[in-house]
């Protein structure tokens, strides 16, 4: 496990492309579609998935071309990762970003790419597609991750 604690001793912006995703956890919770606020700029999170989110695996059925079908999509960076005060508290970006343990459930730490859905951290199989509602409908599915 020592060598692969590599987000222990290699700054984020030193992370080889393999070793920046293996970071993500897979919970799709940055894939659901969110509300501002915009008196305040709390943002809510919803159970309603991203056009491109496969809801029953939470993973992005187009990630490598993902900007070109839904633009607004942010492609994570360690440079962009401080403003980005929407991510989930549980992103494990965020949490390496902000000097944090990574929880015990993350794939990295059980070697088991399936414990974020196991460890009731994934949106899969808990979200619904973009097209089956209307958007008007949104702020009825908001729920916290
Ligand atoms: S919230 Fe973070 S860890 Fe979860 S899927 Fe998104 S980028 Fe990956
Ligand atoms: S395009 Fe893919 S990575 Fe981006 S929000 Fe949608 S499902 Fe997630």
């Amino acid at each position: 496990m020592s060598q692969k604690k590599f987000w222990k001793t290699i700054p984020l912006a030193q992370l080889n492309k393999e070793q920046w995703e293996s970071l993500c956890d897979g919970c799709g919770k940055c894939c659901v579609l969110k509300l501002e606020d915009i008196d305040t700029g709390d943002v809510h999170y919803t159970d309603v998935g991203c056009k491109l989110l496969n809801c029953q695996t939470a993973r992005c059925t187009k990630y490598a071309e993902r900007k070109k079908y839904v633009p607004d999509c942010v492609i994570l960076t360690p440079s962009n990762l401080g403003a980005l005060n929407w991510m989930p508290e549980s992103c494990a970006y965020k949490l390496v970003h902000e000097s944090k343990e990574l929880p015990l459930w993350h794939p990295l730490m059980t070697g088991d790419p399936k414990s974020t859905i196991t460890a009731g951290q994934s949106v899969a199989t808990r979200v619904i597609p973009e097209n089956s509602i209307d958007e008007n409908d949104l702020p009825d599915h908001i729920k916290k991750w």
